[in-house]
């Protein structure tokens, strides 16, 4: 199998052409090609010397993967399946609003953390994507000309593949690359505090950890990950940080009916943020078959959003899009992938 262009930095380029014995200025042209142009083989290259051109086709393609499969929700979500250089497969879901279109890219295949309430772990391990196939999530569907909004919320833990991660995050935010503002990506993370230290001091984008409940005990039957990393820890470092001005932080808390929505819960959560300008985004669990947990109803969420709110504490009830195609952000299905 051939190397692949797209998803190298420019740093990776430029050593490439030295290599190649190529002349230094090809690395940015090449850059441009791949991160802000739109081209489906090297040959497009038009700027480039046809002898650059013919070195790079001997031993590079292009790199770019489109979509195997599309499914479109009533509500205009999308959900795009994506195979992976190891012929495994990977969701991406697009979610329109009024004036933003968010991506959800995931970042590994499957899972290892064996969250209770999700999808993805129920498929285990399969393999780490590659920067090139985290940002192929992004350049290779349809609508990637007006991606405003880049979550990383889909398969797998992002702290788990860091490197690979934060070379995604490089090449969307560099000038030489998507030039984005890294202030329209958000990673967010089950609380694996190395990789999350890792990230905050590496890069700008925003920082989202998935919460859904303050206490030890319980946490630990829904995520597996609170033994090795407790969630007051988690949150101990993070209040270490300057959040509030232009990078924010955000508390991902999926409801479950009865377990999670309690006055106890309320208190302890304010305890556990008291000081810490950020926001909590409560999410409707979705029943996974095979878990006991339960769907809550709409006047509890609205009631546990109101008295958090009391509190002090900013929360928003994050609508649910794209059910009827399962690409709820986070809790991708695999529904799918045992399909195909
Ligand atoms: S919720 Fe996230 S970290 Fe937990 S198993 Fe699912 S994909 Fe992995």
């Amino acid at each position: 199998m051939e190397a692949k262009l797209f998803g190298k930095t420019l740093t990776e380029l430029q050593e490439l052409v030295v290599e190649l014995g190529l002349p230094k200025f090809t690395a940015r042209q090449i850059a441009d090609w791949l991160y802000k142009k739109n081209i489906s083989s090297i040959d497009e290259m038009t700027n480039l010397s046809k002898k650059a051109r013919e070195v790079l086709n001997e031993q590079f393609e292009l790199g770019l993967i489109a979509p195997t499969k599309v499914q479109e929700s009533i509500d205009g979500t999308k959900k795009y399946l994506f195979q992976t250089v190891q012929h495994k497969f990977v969701e991406t879901a697009m979610i329109p609003e009024r004036d933003r279109r968010t991506v959800c890219v995931s970042s590994q295949v499957g899972c290892k953390m064996g969250c209770l309430f999700c999808f993805t772990a129920k498929q285990g391990f399969q393999g780490q994507l590659t920067a090139g196939e985290i940002v192929n999530q992004i350049k290779s569907i349809v609508e990637a000309d007006e991606v405003s909004n880049i979550v990383y919320m889909g398969m797998g833990e992002p702290f788990d593949n860091l490197d690979e991660v934060l070379k995604s995050i490089e090449i969307l935010t560099s000038e030489w690359g998507f030039a984005m503002s890294p202030r329209r990506i958000t990673v967010s993370t089950i609380g694996i505090i190395p990789g999350m230290l890792t990230f905050l001091e590496n890069s700008e984008a925003h920082l989202a950890v998935s919460l859904h409940t303050p206490f030890n005990e319980e946490r630990r039957k829904l995520m597996p990950v609170e033994v090795a990393y407790p969630i007051e820890d988690v949150v101990a470092e993070i209040k270490r940080w300057d959040f509030g001005r232009q990078r924010r932080v955000s508390f991902e808390y999926i409801v479950f009916e009865g377990l999670n929505d309690s006055q106890e819960h309320v208190k302890e959560l304010a305890n556990l943020l008291s000081g810490l300008k950020c926001r909590i985004n409560l999410i409707r669990f979705h029943p996974v078959p095979g878990t006991p947990l339960k769907s809550p109803d709409d006047a509890t969420i609205q009631r546990f959003k109101d008295e958090l709110n009391k509190k002090g504490i900013l929360t928003t009830i994050r609508a649910s899009r794209g059910q009827d195609i399962y690409a709820a952000c986070g809790l991708l299905s695999t529904k799918e992938l045992v399909k195909n």
